[in-house]
């Protein structure tokens, strides 16, 4: 059994991380420039999912256990080192011990961190672009459904409420109203093209929803199904740009530019910069 006699973190019994490298240090200890911003990734996955902590249940402590715990000076205490932000925590000695030893640090499989880690949270920003677009094809699909279904209905509805409002001083009910001519031409549509459209969405929608799912797990074919999605949605967009330009379409058109950027570069696609080989070469084969 190991009793900490030193401070832990300045001990040179360290695990072999990339942090833990002298040009990386361990996150949050660097001092910040006041304007500029930088994310510690470790930290922030940490205050979401905890500290990744080993041996907390272990009855004993083993010499070769102390790059990850110690026995503290003080009593019944331990540090366990978090194995993503290198911070030492200081926890009490299990009551009801679940093992004899922690796992051997050999087999220990360490958290993603680190530029991986970082790569993980911004395929996690284009997750949640990808998520609201599902969200929105899926509503105006579930629309044109529900539209086709009870169009002869609706329009019943929808020509005796222009006809009251007609009777009734004043509102946007003339025939030069762009509201009335929109419906009208709405109206017009065959019930099977109104139909394919819905279907059309509908496919695109589950599509994205593929995506959002593989980039979540972080999945080589999702970056690639991702790409070519962005990538063929491009051309429309700048067609689109020509007719008329608002904010919300050159938003649009500059995230894709970036989504598309971003994955062929940082993730080395179509065997940009070593492709999948670098990839593997930086970060490991689960990468
Ligand atoms: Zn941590």
């Amino acid at each position: 059994m190991t009793v900490l006699d030193e401070d832990p973190a300045t001990s040179s019994d360290q695990v072999p991380t990339r942090a833990a490298h002298p040009s990386h240090p361990p996150p949050g200890t660097t001092q910040r420039r006041r304007f500029h911003v930088k994310i510690d990734y470790e930290l922030l996955s940490c205050g979401f999912h905890g500290h990744e902590l080993v041996g907390t249940g272990a009855a004993e402590l083993r010499p070769s256990d102390a790059c990850v715990a110690r026995e503290a000076k003080e009593e019944g205490w331990r540090w366990h080192r978090c194995l993503r932000c290198d911070s030492w925590v200081l926890l009490r000695r299990p009551q009801h011990p679940g093992s004899r030893f922690p796992p051997d640090p050999a087999t220990i499989r360490l958290p993603v961190k680190g530029k991986r880690l970082r790569d993980r949270y911004v395929l996690r920003l284009i997750v949640i672009d990808r998520a609201f677009h599902f969200l929105v094809l899926s509503a105006l699909a579930t629309a044109i459904f529900i539209f086709a279904r009870h169009r002869s209905l609706l329009h019943h509805d929808y020509v005796k409420v222009l006809t009251a409002l007609q009777g009734s001083a004043g509102g946007p009910t003339g025939s030069h109203s762009f509201v009335v001519r929109d419906l009208n031409s709405l109206f017009r549509l065959d019930a099977t093209k109104l139909y394919m459209v819905g279907v059309v969405l509908t496919v695109y929608a589950a599509v994205l929803a593929v995506e959002a799912v593989g980039l979540w797990r972080a999945r080589r074919w999702a970056e690639y199904l991702t790409f070519v999605e962005t990538g063929l949605l491009i051309p429309l967009e700048i067609y689109e740009l020509t007719a008329t330009v608002t904010p919300l379409k050159v938003a649009a058109l500059v995230i894709n530019l970036a989504v598309v950027a971003y994955l062929l570069v940082a993730h080395r696609l179509f065997g940009l910069r070593g492709g999948r080989p670098a990839v593997v070469a930086a970060y490991g084969e689960g990468a």
